[in-house]
């Protein structure tokens, strides 16, 4: 397959379709007007104050991709609240100004306009830096499991929390900040004043009046101490989670109407908000922000990981919202807006809803993306999601492998303008991802070979060779300069993982191997499948036998279902989904032995061990690194070198398992460095506003 590339760069003037015009045209928020509809909302970086310049870089492109409108994420205001061990972002003093006015300034310069979100976590901190108390409604234990109770707020802290939004208002004036944003969301403090259970007795408690008033009193203040220069944002959920609230709701909602400049309407619940794309598909909040749209006059903004232009202009068009609002399209692609301006739709690279960007977050290190293989590294690294310098000596490089890896590697070879040719043994291109893409609810995930696939496809530079599966002295005969294997992994079947370090499973035809699985050559049931691994995949797994009508028991090393996709934010809902589908859990346990009709287990703990009567074992514990290919060529350099082939390197998988994000990025890494003197990536430190004028 030989195709044709075509180079567009990021200030590129092709056509709009006129059908989106009404996506490009500016709108008044309050005293300042944004210059289209796609508006990024708060979302978290994983950077926090530490990390200033990465933060700014990471925001900046956001702007310079046509993103009218540019939130930060959450900044606590005082000290009271206090995010720690995650990176936060802070606007306690002034002191903090300095380094937000770098995030500003990089989004004005393209001009977008930059929001900032005031914020006070009440239970759902621990303060474990500033080891000040936390403060609540009432005194109860916090939300983070630690063992710690808030304290009660008393009308000084009332008093105090009024006055902290003031400050911290003007010192977001002060740094550059166009919104401002009130807070009264997702469980933290002011939220806490909304709903039934605040029990107070005084004018902030009972009434429906009563509890909205801090709100309205913040909102009024704020406008009162910024209004003059900045827009008021209010992010606020369009339902109260309680039935038997909702008329409460809707009458505190009605109450606030003409207070906020623009309203942000979201659910309280990240996990809907937010949701995989397993649970939670594309608009899934029109029905609710739609219902609140009658009841308030003001511009209104609203997610629902739109990645589709069609359902963007629809939202907007049908009035529901005057903003198209996006964390996550914005971090798969942050050039979406300018792509749909010059009518690029087939460029733009589709959020395919893994969350393994607020899951770095959770692991605090700022965000990565599958999909986006430069975001967190605008700064760091220097790259840029869009451009690529043709810089390549024109040789000629080999891509064994057409997973995601090789794929990434193949796309910025092309772009870099060396000559490559993607072998793939199989008739399918996309390795790991067309397999896992195929377990229920996982679909949208094939959007990282597909998109892939079509910026290939207009390469001229680049072959893709199907079932071509590549020998030792194919590689040699071929005649390419540099050769990369990107030949991925398989699951191990003799049960080495996390728990076990050494082989417990004697070979067995009735001990499948996730790939065929995934594959469709299910074994006969009852099935056990074990997870050592304790992310989505075994979890799938389980879905997809039981959907296929088998008895599954889904035995487990860990105390609940996939712990690692508490991260990703989707744990409970998954640990939820197996129990409705009738698949039976087992947890904290070890495997023993296997042979067809018999499963035996060990507690992890010492209890007693147990026995599962079932016809097949599929262990989802480790994987085996792919490297036959790699190992033979490697151990004959002088063949190698005979071969004019100047660097062989293993990249994805091959080199070390990992998530589908790791693959993409080890292959952009390899492609933009292959032939560069190039620093390893974690010698350039953000050192904050200290010492970052020396660097
Ligand atoms: P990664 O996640 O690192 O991209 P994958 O397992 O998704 O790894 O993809 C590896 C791909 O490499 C698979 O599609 C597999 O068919 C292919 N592959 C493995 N060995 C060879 C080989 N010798 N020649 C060509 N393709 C190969
Ligand atoms: Fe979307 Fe996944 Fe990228 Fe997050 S990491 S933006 S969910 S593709």
């Amino acid at each position: 397959m030989i195709i044709q590339l075509t180079i567009i760069t990021p200030g590129s003037t092709m056509t709009r379709d006129p059908r989106f015009d009404l996506l490009f045209t500016p709108l008044k928020i309050g005293p300042v007007t944004a210059p289209n509809r796609f508006y990024q909302v708060p979302h978290c970086s994983g950077m926090g104050h530490e990390r200033p310049h990465t933060l700014a870089a990471m925001r900046g492109m956001k702007a310079e991709g046509g993103w009218g409108v540019v939130n930060t994420e959450y900044y606590t205001i005082h000290p009271t609240s206090d995010d720690a061990p995650y990176p936060i972002q802070t606007l306690w003093d002034d002191a903090d100004i300095r380094q937000h006015a770098l995030m500003t300034e990089a989004v004005h310069r393209h001009g977008a306009l930059a929001g900032v979100e005031l914020f006070l976590g009440g239970a759902r901190m621990a303060n474990m830096n500033s080891r000040l108390p936390p403060m609540s409604l009432t005194s109860m234990p916090v939300l983070t499991g630690d063992p710690l109770q808030t304290k009660e707020l008393d009308r000084q802290d009332i008093a105090d929390i009024r006055q902290w939004h003031v400050d911290a208002a003007k010192r977001a004036v002060t740094a550059g900040f166009d919104i401002v944003y009130v807070y009264a969301c997702h469980h933290y403090l002011l939220h806490g004043f909304l709903g039934r259970e605040n029990q107070r007795t005084d004018e902030y408690g009972g009434s429906p009046e009563n509890r909205a008033r801090i709100v309205r009193e913040l909102l009024a203040e704020v406008k009162n101490a910024v209004g003059h220069k900045c827009a008021i944002a209010l992010c606020w959920s369009s339902n109260s989670e309680l039935a038997e609230d909702q008329d409460d709701w809707l009458e505190m909602t009605r109450s606030l109407d003409g207070l906020p400049d623009i309203w942000d309407l979201t659910v309280n619940d990240y996990s809907i908000e937010m949701g995989p794309s397993r649970f939670v598909k594309e608009g899934a909040l029109e029905d609710q922000v739609g219902a609140i749209r009658k009841i308030v006059s003001g511009p209104i903004v609203t997610v629902g990981r739109y990645t589709s232009p069609d359902s963007m202009l629809r939202l907007v068009k049908s009035g529901i919202a005057d903003f198209v609002g996006a964390a996550r399209p914005s971090i798969a692609d942050p050039f979406l807006p300018n792509k749909i301006r010059d009518g690029r739709f087939d460029d733009i690279r589709e959020c395919i809803g893994c969350n393994i960007c607020y899951a770095h977050n959770s692991r605090s290190v700022p965000i990565r993306c599958t999909q986006n293989a430069t975001m967190g590294e605008e700064w760091r690294e220097g790259w840029h999601p869009e451009i690529i310098t043709r810089d390549a000596p024109g040789d000629r490089v080999l891509v064994i492998g057409a997973g995601p890896a090789g794929l990434e590697a193949a796309r910025v070879l092309g772009a870099r303008g060396y000559d490559v040719a993607l072998a793939e043994k199989s008739r399918q291109p996309g390795g790991r991802v067309s397999l896992e893409s195929s377990l229920p609810g996982l679909r949208e995930w094939a959007r990282v070979r597909d998109w892939r696939l079509g910026q290939i496809a207009k390469m001229q530079n680049v072959e893709l060779f199907l079932e071509s599966e590549m020998s030792a002295d194919d590689v040699r005969d071929f005649g390419a300069a540099h050769v990369v294997c990107a030949t991925g992994s398989h699951w191990r079947r003799d049960g080495v993982g996390r728990s076990l370090r050494k082989p417990v499973l004697s070979p067995s035809p009735a001990i499948v191997a996730p790939e065929e699985i995934m594959r469709g050559n299910l074994p006969s049931g009852p099935v056990a499948i074990y997870d050592d691994d304790g992310y989505y995949l075994a979890a799938g797994l389980a879905d997809k036998l039981r959907e296929a009508g088998h008895e599954v028991h889904f035995v487990t090393s860990a105390g609940v279902v996939a712990p690692w996709m508490s991260y990703t934010g989707d744990q409970a809902a998954t640990h939820a989904h197996l129990l409705a589908q009738g698949i039976i859990c087992h947890f904290n346990k070890t495997l023993c032995a296997f042979t067809p009709g018999r499963l035996e287990l060990d507690c992890l703990y010492g209890g007693a061990g147990s026995v599962l009567e079932v016809a097949s074992l599929v262990p989802v514990t480790a994987r085996q690194p792919e490297t036959t290919l790699f190992d033979l060529l490697q151990a004959d350099g002088t063949r190698l070198a005979g071969a004019g082939i100047k660097s062989l390197t293993r990249i994805g998988d091959a080199e070390a398992p990992g998530i589908i994000a790791h693959a993409v990025y080890a292959g952009y890494r390899f492609a933009r460095q292959l032939g560069l003197a190039t620093d390893h990536p974690a010698t350039r430190r953000d050192r904050g506003m200290g010492l970052a004028a020396a660097q």
